[in-house]
Formats: C-alpha cells, structure tokens, sequence
C-alpha cells in the first residue's frame, strides 16, 4: 500500500441514534478502504472547541458541540489511495440536501447538523485528528488477503 492516506471519521450521535452505525461502516468497507482505527469516543467540550475551532464565530457553534455530546461517537482512521478526498466524497457535502445522491449524507439524512458523518477535510487536518482522538499504538498496521485485489500490489 505505498502511497496510501490515512483520513479520520466520526459517526456521530444521530448515526448511533439512528442505528446506522453498520450501513456507514458498509460504504467504506465497500470501497476498499482498510479500518486501521476504531472506537468510541465521549466527546469533551474542549474536544470539540478544538475540533471546530473553525466554527467558533458561528451562532450554531454552542448547539453543534451540545449534539455532538448527547451520546459517545464512533471514531475511525480509514487507510486507502487519496482516503481524504475519497472519503469527503463518499461522505458528501455538509448540507444533506445540496450533497449528491449515492452519498451518505443525501441517502440518509435531511439536515444540520444531524448530517451523520465528520470527515477530514485535507491531509494536514486528517493528520491533526487522528493525533487528537487516537495514540500512536490504537491505529494498526495490518495486512488483508485482499489488498493485493484492492491495492494492486503484485496481482
Ligand atoms: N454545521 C451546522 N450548521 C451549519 C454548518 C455546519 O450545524 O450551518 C455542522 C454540521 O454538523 C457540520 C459541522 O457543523 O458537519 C462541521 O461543519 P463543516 O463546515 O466543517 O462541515 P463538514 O466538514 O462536516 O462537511
Ligand atoms: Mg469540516
């Protein structure tokens, strides 16, 4: 897998709510992508200030950080070929209803900020998350029978 991104997921409340959690994890599986982390996570507000620090001036930042605390979320590291923009683009966009049908925020949900999924945005940002929510020795290296098939080394 030379060449391979790492990119970190969170399936928030309203996926666990919802009972989602498997059909999310499906999509990513299906593509190819590698689960190299995952677990839950009891979001801190500090966390989340900075998680979205880029939202701090916003009037939703308060409620943003209450839902995303109501209950714990499901944190991921994805490993795969450019994993951050293919995943920004399996995840679709942040409005549910501006996000192309086939995503995950079209197929399933209508609205802000209950839009199912964070995902890292660029390299720079999917390198600084998977520090903020994971250790070194939670994010494994791990071969499969199947990345020669997915990965197209040595077939
Ligand atoms: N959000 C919201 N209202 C908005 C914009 C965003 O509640 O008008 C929430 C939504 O859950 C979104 C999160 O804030 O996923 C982070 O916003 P960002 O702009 O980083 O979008 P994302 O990267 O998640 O697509
Ligand atoms: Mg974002």
């Amino acid at each position: 897998m030379a060449d391979s991104q790492k990119t970190l997921v969170l399936l928030k409340p309203d996926a666990l709510q919802r009972d989602l959690l498997g059909q999310i994890v499906t999509r990513f599986e299906r593509k190819g992508m590698k689960i190299v982390a995952m677990k839950f996570i009891r979001l801190s507000e500090e966390m989340l200030s900075e998680h979205y620090s880029h939202l701090a001036d916003k009037p939703f930042f308060d409620s943003l950080k209450k839902f995303m605390m109501q209950t714990p979320v499901v944190g991921m590291v994805l490993e795969g070929y450019d994993a951050v923009n293919e995943i920004r683009k399996i995840v679709g966009s942040t409005n549910p209803r501006e996000a192309d049908a086939g995503t995950i925020r079209a197929d399933f949900s209508m609205n802000v900020p209950s839009n199912l999924v964070h995902a890292s945005d660029s390299p720079e940002a999917a390198q600084s998350e998977i520090e903020r929510f994971f250790t070194d020795a939670e994010v494994f290296n791990y071969e499969k029978i199947t990345d020669k098939y997915i990965f197209g080394e040595g077939v």
